[in-house]
């Protein structure tokens, strides 16, 4: 399933992310999805937590933002697009060939535990 491959790396980014910062858990993290991106998020959500498991993320909490599509019009600028109506302005109907902002796949913020500090 292609949620399940995003969300692997997404695990992935996190897991390094954290190693670099002492190799604590993953409790939580926020992704960045473009509503013009080929990615569902309810899909998403519901393939993380298995693919989770066994790793730094297992049990973290995961919050998608949505990000809508804004285009550019020669007119109006940038102008929010609808997906029904497609890369058109929504106030003059002019095409806006060029997704300016809404097709993104990121890791925006995590929430990391302290690393475990060893008993001695
Ligand atoms: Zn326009």
């Amino acid at each position: 399933m292609h949620e399940a491959s995003i969300a692997l790396d997404l695990i992935r980014v996190a897991e390094a992310v954290s190693l670099e910062n002492g190799g604590g858990r993953v409790l939580a993290l926020t992704v960045r999805v473009g509503q013009w991106s080929a990615v569902v998020p309810e899909a998403l959500r519901a393939a993380f937590p298995a693919c989770a498991e066994g790793s730094l993320l297992e049990g973290a909490r995961l919050s998608i933002q949505s990000v809508p599509g804004v285009g550019m019009c020669a007119v109006h600028g940038r102008v929010e697009l609808s997906l029904q109506r497609g890369l058109r302005c929504p106030a003059c109907g002019a095409r806006t060939p060029e997704l300016v902002q809404g097709d993104e796949l990121e890791l925006d913020e995590l929430e990391l535990a302290e690393p475990e500090l060893e008993d001695a």
